[in-house]
């Protein structure tokens, strides 16, 4: 195994990229040499911002020193299966609190039943990024709230783009 690099896939909705994201991606990075960020799309599912403008986005605001070893890329189709085929051995998911680990328990156990290649690890969001969720942010946004303190600055200017 020597000289193999750590790959870790990283799945989500990203929709859009929160500080909370982020929190997880940079600790990821300590544990994973490369780490694929997978954004889930779904046809029936249709999102405040489309495939490309989360990756487009996201590319952007990664720092400098990270972008040869993170990459962006969709999937839409099992989990496991996905990040196999990524050649990933790990499974980054963040946990913000109780309700995050019963749902992330029962998906690491069912998903370590499929696959005994791809290890789950569970990263606790920092004290900051806790009670960030994309679901709010976008709610937020909705109705006009500021989103600063929950996502990048790149992240609050594309949203302001999107509702003008
Ligand atoms: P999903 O719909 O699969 O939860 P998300 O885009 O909401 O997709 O989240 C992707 C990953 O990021 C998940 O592992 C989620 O737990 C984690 N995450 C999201 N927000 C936070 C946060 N504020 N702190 C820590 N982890 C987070």
């Amino acid at each position: 195994m020597t000289g193999m690099k750590k790959r870790a896939y990283y799945p989500g909705s990203f929709d859009p990229f929160t500080n909370g994201h982020l929190d997880i991606l940079l600790q990821g990075m300590a544990i994973a040499d490369e780490i694929v960020i997978a954004i889930g799309v779904h046809s029936s599912k249709m999102g405040l911002f489309t495939f490309d403008e989360r990756k487009a986005l996201i590319e952007e605001l990664l720092p400098q020193a990270l972008r040869a070893r993170v990459s962006v890329e969709s999937f839409n189709n099992l989990v496991v299966d996905a990040a196999k085929a990524a050649q990933c051995t790990l499974l980054l998911r963040g946990l913000r609190d109780g309700t995050d680990l019963d749902y992330e328990m029962q998906m690491a156990g069912m998903n370590g039943a499929m696959s005994d290649e791809v290890q789950t690890v569970f990263l606790p969001s920092s004290p900051e990024s806790r009670p960030i969720t994309a679901t709010l942010v976008r709610q937020i946004a909705g109705m006009g709230g500021d989103v600063s303190p929950f996502v990048p600055q790149s992240v609050v200017d594309a949203i302001a783009k999107k509702f003008n």
